[in-house]
Formats: structure tokens, C-alpha cells, sequence
């Protein structure tokens, strides 16, 4: 059989892509990844991405995972052209694409009893080989058919896989071959009249007119089957691409041992929807260069099809942190202040009304403090000592930067002193000042500013200690460092 041709990208029709997840568990990782190609590619070539719940499975599906894949795609902002598509709502055409194999020749009716299978299943394994289905054990004369029909025998429906080979151009790893005869007369509709897995999503893909399926390579296996329905069925076979698996770093498929798999968790631990994405994106996709950071609109312009890897891509948490701080820093704040909020009231720093409240200003020292911090939270936790009354000292700012504790409380006395007495509160004339007083007392800038820091914020690291200053003005700048004189002086030091 020749090599189906692989539609070209470019061909003047827009791909049509899906995602097709099964609403069995959270919105995996994996899924998401997926979903994100198919909709960088969809959106990337103006054509178009649709969801369709394989809800087949009554058993497993469940309408909480299905939430948490509407959810989930929402949060990543992967929506979806036209209607969602329920699998389990489109029993009726499934059975009657049965039907058309049926009468075309294409499949053929297996009356075997299940027991009989069974029986000839577990002889072959112990003969130590796999069973295999024989066209034959089904052959019926039409009459012998007709009588088991009349007489209401149940059966499943095979479809008779043709003699030759399978191939088609896969847009991640090239040609794909499987010899037929190594594909079993596989069953489409079981004897209950429901359709398996394969004979579903080729129905619905036909349906959909999806152009271009790009999904799990764990799904490779399955390809074959799904062309020989297609060309059984008279139906353009799509293009196919089959995207890497994702392992933990320690190589093993990625599950629940490796922390939190679910979109979900991320969502609701903070993280910015932008970097989840740009993290996704590299899990089996590289641009060829050594860019990473890639906000969404740089991802759109450099997706691409050719960038597509083979080799299990490795979710790397640690990564994620990184990704994540990246986009804090780097992304509108506009787009950011929305997931800020919600750190600050989940951290118990301050509210949401309190916040918006002194809008400018809490946007000011979300700006110093966010390319200081990887996640929102971390934001959150920096800036409590931009709303406490007292600060805490940290025991190593205060050991390292607070050891000379008479000397200190000079400095800082002096420091105030000049501070005080300024006119404006300005970062110009501040540092002018300082540098002033350094100077005068013979020592460098650092040893004021250092200790006006753990003053000022309890801590060794924040951001430009005239940056601190401002953001938190002058009474309450004077009032840390007269705290913090007292506290040096007092009998804590001594
Ligand atoms: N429901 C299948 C899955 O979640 C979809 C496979 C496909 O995309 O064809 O793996």
C-alpha cells in the first residue's frame, strides 16, 4: 500500500485540530501539553481547535473531571472554536458507521461466545503464545447468520483488516509502517452495542473534519487501525503527528510521585497560567536556539511543527519555579496583579478591598518586589514587612548585619537624623545624604546601608534601599530605624 500522503501545512485550507481528552482524572499534565500544541498550531495557521470529551467510559468519566478540563483549559487560556463535542452523545452515528463496514463488506459479525474466547485465549498463553482472532472461527454462511440473528445470538462486530502495509508520514517521526498481518481483525462494536475507543474517535474525527490529529505517542499503536477505518469508511485520513511522552527527572512516566501532575494544583498554588504554558511548551518542543523564556505571543510566532522532538520530554518542577519567576518579572503587570491578590490574601498578608485601596502604591512595590520573587506567594511573603507594624529581625540579618550593636545603633541614630531632616522624600536626596554621612563618619556606603535595611525591612535582601525608602515612606522609615535604635540598645543585645 503507498505511503498516505501528508496534507500540506500550507494547503489553502486551515488545519482543523482537537483535543480529545477522556474526563477519567484531572487535567493532567500531559494533557495540557497536548492540548497547547494543538492550539498553538491551530491558532498559529488561523485554523481551528476543538474539544471533544471522549466521555465514553460511563464508568470512569466522571462531570468533576470534566470540569476540571474546562477549567483547566481556561486558566491556560487554550479556548476552543465551536461546540464541545461529547463522544458519548453521538452513540447513534457510531453504531451506524458499524453499520456501513457492515455493508460494505469492511467488518463482519463474530457470534463467538465470550467464553469460547476466553477458552482459547488462556490455551494459547499457556502454550506460551498470544492469541490471536482467526477470521474464521467467525465464517457463517448467510443463512447460519441470518438464523443467529433471528434467534437474537449476541455478537460482536471485527473489522477485517485487508492484506498489506500501513504507513503514513508522521509530522514528529517520519514515516510509520505496520504490515497488516500484524494487526488482528480487531473488534469495533462490542456485543453490548458500544463502540471501542478506535472506531469512536475515527467517527468523531470524520465528523468533526478534523484535518490534523496531534496527540500522545503512547497512541501509535492505535494509528494504523484508525487509517484502515478511515479509508474503510471512504473518509481523507488525516495528518498525524505523535508527540513524546513526559517523564520526572529520574526518567521514569510521569505520576504523582513526582508532586503534583494536575493543572489544577498549579493553578491553585499561584502559579501565572503564561508561565505554565511557556514551561508546557518546551516539554517535547525546542525553537532550535536556546530561548526559553517565551511569553504568548512569542510562542504563537515560534511554534513550530519542525521543532517537535522524539525523545520523552522531563518535567522539571524545579524548571517550572524558574519559568515562573521569569514570567513574574517579565510579563505586563497588568496581567499580573490579577494572580497577586489572591497571594496576598492566601498568605494572610493584607485583602483584596485593602489592597486596591492604595492602588498605586501596592502596584509600586509589586513592581520592586516581583523580579525579587518566583512565585506570586514568595511576592507576598516579601512584602509583609510593608504592612506590619513592628518588623521582625531576622537572627542572620541581625548576626551578620547588626553585630556591633553600639556602633549600629550610631550609625543608624545618625542616619535617621539626617534622613529627618530632608525636605523632600526623594531617593536623589536621600542617597546624597547618606553617601554625606558615610563619608563623614569614614566609613562606606555599605555599612549604612546594610543595617538601614534589616531596620527597615528585617531582612539582608530587598530591593534598593532608597527603592524601600519611598515605598515605605517617611513616617514609617523613621519609625523603623527609632525602633530598631531602641531595640539595639536594649538589654536583647546586651
Ligand atoms: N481520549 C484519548 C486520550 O485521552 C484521545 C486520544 C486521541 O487524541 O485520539 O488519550
Amino acid at each position: 500500500m503507498s505511503v498516505s500522503p501528508a496534507p500540506d501545512a500550507t494547503a489553502t485550507t486551515p488545519p482543523r485540530l482537537r483535543f480529545a481528552p477522556s474526563p477519567t482524572g484531572f487535567l493532567h499534565v500531559g494533557g495540557a501539553r497536548t492540548a497547547l500544541f494543538n492550539w498553538l498550531y491551530a491558532r498559529q495557521t488561523g485554523g481551528q481547535f476543538l474539544l471533544r470529551i471522549e466521555d465514553t467510559d460511563r464508568q470512569r468519566s466522571t462531570d468533576e473531571s470534566t470540569r476540571a478540563i474546562f477549567e483547566g483549559l481556561a486558566w491556560l487560556g487554550l479556548d476552543y472554536d465551536e461546540e464541545v463535542v461529547f463522544q458519548g452523545a453521538n452513540l447513534a452515528r457510531h453504531q451506524a458507521d458499524v453499520a456501513t463496514l457492515l455493508a460494505s463488506g469492511a467488518a463482519y459479525r463474530d457470534f463467538t461466545p465470550a467464553a469460547e474466547l476466553e477458552r482459547m485465549r488462556a490455551e494459547a498463553e499457556g502454550a506460551g503464545q498470544a492469541f490471536r482472532f482467526d477470521r474464521e472461527l467467525a465464517a457463517l454462511t448467510p443463512e447460519q447468520e441470518a438464523a443467529k440473528l433471528a434467534a437474537g445470538a449476541p455478537f460482536a462486530v471485527r473489522f477485517k483488516v485487508p492484506d498489506g502495509v500501513t504507513d503514513w508520514v508522521d509530522a514528529v517521526h517520519g514515516r510509520i509502517a505496520f504490515p497488516n498481518k500484524d494487526i488482528e481483525d480487531f473488534i469495533i462494536l462490542r456485543s453490548d452495542g458500544t463502540p471501542v475507543y478506535n472506531l469512536a474517535v475515527v467517527s468523531d474525527d470524520i465528523a468533526m473534519r478534523i484535518t490534523f490529529v496531534m496527540r500522545g505517542d503512547d497512541h501509535i499503536s492505535n494509528t494504523p487501525k484508525q487509517i484502515l477505518l478511515y479509508r474503510a469508511l471512504g473518509a481523507p485520513v488525516p495528518r498525524f503527528a505523535h508527540v513524546p511522552m513526559i517523564h520526572g527527572t529520574d526518567g521514569k512516566k510521569l505520576s504523582k510521585r513526582h508532586g503534583a501532575t494536575a493543572v489544577g494544583d498549579y493553578q491553585h498554588e499561584g502559579l501565572l497560567p503564561s508561565a505554565m504554558c511557556n514551561f508546557l511548551a518546551l516539554l517535547g518542543w525546542s525553537t532550535g536556539d536556546d530561548t526559553e523564556v517565551m511569553l504568548r505571543d512569542e510562542l504563537l510566532a515560534r511554534f513550530s511543527l519542525d521543532g517537535l522532538q522524539k525523545k520523552a520530554a522531563v518535567f522539571d518542577p524545579q524548571k517550572l519555579d524558574w519559568m515562573n519567576g521569569q514570567h513574574l518579572a517579565k510579563l505586563p503587570l497588568d496581567e499580573v496583579m490579577p494572580h497577586v491578590y489572591p497571594a496576598f490574601e492566601r498568605q494572610g498578608v493584607s485583602t483584596r478591598a485593602e489592597l486596591e485601596s492604595r492602588d498605586t502604591w501596592f502596584r509600586t512595590l509589586v513592581e520592586l518586589l516581583r523580579v525579587r520573587s518566583r512565585t506570586v506567594d514568595e511576592l507576598a511573603r516579601q512584602a509583609v514587612p510593608y504592612f506590619v507594624d513592628t518588623v521582625e529581625y531576622d537572627a542572620d540579618a541581625v548576626s551578620k548585619q547588626w553585630r556591633d550593636a553600639s556602633a549600629v545603633a550610631e550609625i543608624l541614630s545618625a542616619t535617621r537624623e539626617r534622613l529627618a531632616s530632608l525636605p523632600t522624600w526623594e531617593p536623589t536626596s536621600m542617597e546624597t545624604a547618606l553617601r554625606a554621612l558615610a563619608e563623614e563618619l569614614g566609613i562606606s556606603g555599605g555599612k549604612i546601608f546594610q543595617p538601614l535595611r534589616v531596620a527597615l525591612t528585617g531582612q539582608t535582601a530587598s530591593p534598593g534601599i532608597f527603592d524601600v525608602l519611598v515605598v515605605l515612606g517617611r513616617d514609617r522609615s523613621l519609625d523603623r530605624l527609632e525602633a530598631a535604635v531602641r531595640w539595639l540598645k536594649s538589654d536583647v543585645v546586651a
